[in-house]
């Protein structure tokens, strides 16, 4: 089955046509209700791609068969399976997904860009004439003949521009269908931390039986198997049954519904978000989505094996950094690792965040005394390695694009999707709960952190960041157990983790954070956690927000997993940052993001531009640190 979806992504990437016969067979297996429902996930998948490669007219149906395949796929993704057998479906079908959005974009941009071949054709023509007309002046273009000359020239720009980017109904609802079949995963972790009060409100029997329900699912062992297992996938239907009739009551049509076009625009109101969409041998789109409009934009030069070299290079560039011993390289291959840092910033800032500031109007540098605006990022694939928040251009006289950074025009956020935003904006917006205090007392803080003789300089860094928050609970070395921590977690407000993080392609569950005591904080353990009153967590272990490269689709990795779990936001770092280099990056963060006068992404901001300011050579340090959530 794999190698007949394989086939015709292949087709498809090669722009071969689909025969119509091929689709409406892929159609009827599709539909053919004695087949295995995964069989016909796969085959749904299959038409959605034969039709996003009929043109013209072939998105319309790209999109119907799209969400009919994601509504079977929700029925299959029962809660009792293991996180493991789940996350390994999902990632398969993520992928799927990420190529019908790229592939009915192109075949959407085509009609257009064939329209700018004509076009550009017509107005090459007319500058010609002109330019003739001034050689036969002998040279001297007048002033009159010189600006009809700009004139075309500058049409030419905007009709590129115009078709660069496309808006439509289409692209709406192909937005909306992106985000629920990639939140698939995430939003079931969501699930059972829905704010239940308006239907407790007015069905304090159906909430019951939710939070009955969900908090039986929660508590199951998620690779249970046998008796167990079958338990868990009746107590998934018995919710899905419940979800349905709580549907079914006045005024709960939406409850854990889909987020609409409407409401994905109405997230924007804060700042843009940004969807990078990656798939295989198809171009890479930015989805744009503001107040206004959602937009495909055509990244025109990234191409998709770009990324995912560009993302193995900073990988290998800062393991040689950071290697000690045997495996430390020389002073040249050190230099080298250096170097390919900076290419690979300057690259993230030409190919990927220069078009899409441009797009949203925000790529001139923010003067002194002016508000930043904010952005918040949505990669997909091996995009999530890519530290888009730090992109810069290497040098004034580079001739690639405009000279500019990320850090001088926006304020940038991470989000795993907009179901994870909704989720964290919504946690932020409670305040503190029950058992916290008063927001401006101060907060009950959780400190984690090695001893120095494991990583040098953590305990200075957790002493800071413990006076700076009068933090009642400090766990250094082998007090710091699993279920210490764990239950300290669910009291604390902040939190700040100081250890060593791992992500390995033999654990699907993704990547989990390796205490002082031994033992592993995993993602799934971080997102069965019930805080209360959580407001941050600062996770300077190393590489937190790094997941594995296999599952990188779904992008559990421990940053993610602290806002799934509730935490309205986190700071994190895409790969290992040496532990001597983290107080003076903590000390730039806490003096703004505690004396009231800076959000935490501002804090986070601020603070690393401070860092780049003064260790401009050492993009292995200031590059890492990203904020994520609300
Ligand atoms: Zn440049």
């Amino acid at each position: 089955m794999q190698s007949a979806m394989e086939t015709v992504m292949r087709h498809a990437a090669a722009g071969r046509g689909t025969d119509a016969e091929e689709l409406r067979y892929s159609v009827e297996i599709f539909h053919n209700p004695a087949l295995p429902a995964w069989f016909r996930v796969q085959m749904g998948i299959i038409a959605a791609l034969e039709a996003a490669n009929l043109y013209p007219g072939g998105l319309d149906y790209s999109l119907l068969y799209g969400a009919e395949t994601i509504a079977l796929l929700e029925k299959l993704t029962d809660r009792g399976v293991s996180q493991q057998a789940a996350e390994h479906a999902l990632t398969a079908f993520d992928g799927a997904i990420r190529r019908i959005a790229s592939l009915a974009l192109t075949n959407a941009l085509l009609p257009g860009s064939l329209g700018l071949a004509e076009e550009t054709g017509k107005r090459i023509a007319v500058l010609e004439g002109l330019v003739e007309e001034a050689a036969r002046s002998g040279g001297k273009a007048d002033d009159e003949l010189s600006g009809r000359i700009m004139e075309v020239v500058g049409s030419m720009t905007a009709s590129f521009r115009s078709v660069h980017a496309v808006v439509s109904p289409q692209i709406d609802a192909l937005v909306a269908l992106h985000d629920r079949g990639r939140g698939l995963l995430l939003t079931r972790r969501l699930e059972s931390r829905t704010d239940l009060s308006a239907l407790r409100a007015a069905h304090p029997e159906l909430a019951a039986d939710f939070e009955e329900l969900t908090g039986r699912l929660e508590a199951g062992d998620g690779a249970a198997a046998g008796r167990a297992r079958l338990e868990g996938l009746r107590t998934s239907e018995r919710l899905d049954e419940l979800i349905a009739r709580i549907k079914s009551q006045p005024g709960f049509a939406q409850f854990l519904g889909w987020l609409s076009p409407d409401q994905l625009r109405a997230m924007a109101s804060q700042g843009p978000i940004v969807v990078l969409n990656h798939a295989k041998e198809l171009p890479c789109v930015a989805f744009i989505v503001t107040t206004d409009e959602i937009s495909a934009l055509h990244l025109k030069d990234v191409k998709a094996q770009e990324v995912t070299d560009a993302a193995r290079r900073l990988s290998r560039a800062i393991e040689a950094i950071y290697a000690r011993g045997r495996l430390r390289p020389r002073v040249s291959g050190l230099l080298a690792a250096r170097d390919e840092i900076t290419e690979i910033l300057d690259w993230a800032w030409h190919r990927i965040v220069e078009p899409v500031l441009d797009r949203i109007g925000y790529l001139e540098p923010v003067q002194p005394g002016a508000e930043w605006p904010r952005v918040w990022w949505i990669p997909t694939g091996p995009f999530n390695a890519i530290p888009l928040q730090a992109a810069m251009c290497k040098a004034a006289d580079c001739t690639e694009g405009q000279h500019g950074s990320t850090l001088d025009c926006v304020v940038s956020s991470f989000v795993p999707g907009f179901q994870t935003l909704a989720h964290a904006r919504a946690r932020a917006a409670r305040g503190p709960g029950v058992r916290g205090g008063e927001r401006d007392s101060a907060p009950h803080a959780l400190i984690v952190s090695e001893p120095d003789d494991v990583l040098p300089g953590a305990v200075s860094a957790a002493r800071f960041a413990a006076d700076a928050l009068g933090a009642d609970t400090v766990l250094v070395g082998s007090d710091a157990d699993l279920a210490t921590v764990l239950s300290a977690l669910e009291n604390s407000q902040w939190v700040q983790i100081g250890c060593h993080a791992h992500s390995s392609p033999d654990r699907p569950a993704g990547s989990w954070i390796q205490l002082p005591s031994g033992e592993a904080l995993s993602v799934p353990d971080i997102c069965r956690i019930r805080p209360d009153s959580a407001r941050l967590a600062v996770l300077t272990a190393c590489g937190t927000a790094r997941s594995a490269e296999r599952l990188s689709d779904e992008a559990v990795h421990v940053t993610s997993a602290f806002l799934l779990a509730g935490y309205p936001e986190a700071v994190g770092t895409l790969w290992e940052v040496e532990s001597t280099q983290i107080e003076s990056f903590l000390r730039g963060f806490y003096a703004r993001a505690l004396d009231g006068t800076a959000t935490t992404a501002h804090a986070v901001h601020h603070a690393v531009r401070e860092l780049r300011d003064t260790i401009s050579d050492r993009p292995h340090v200031w590059a890492a640190y990203i904020h994520a959530g609300s």
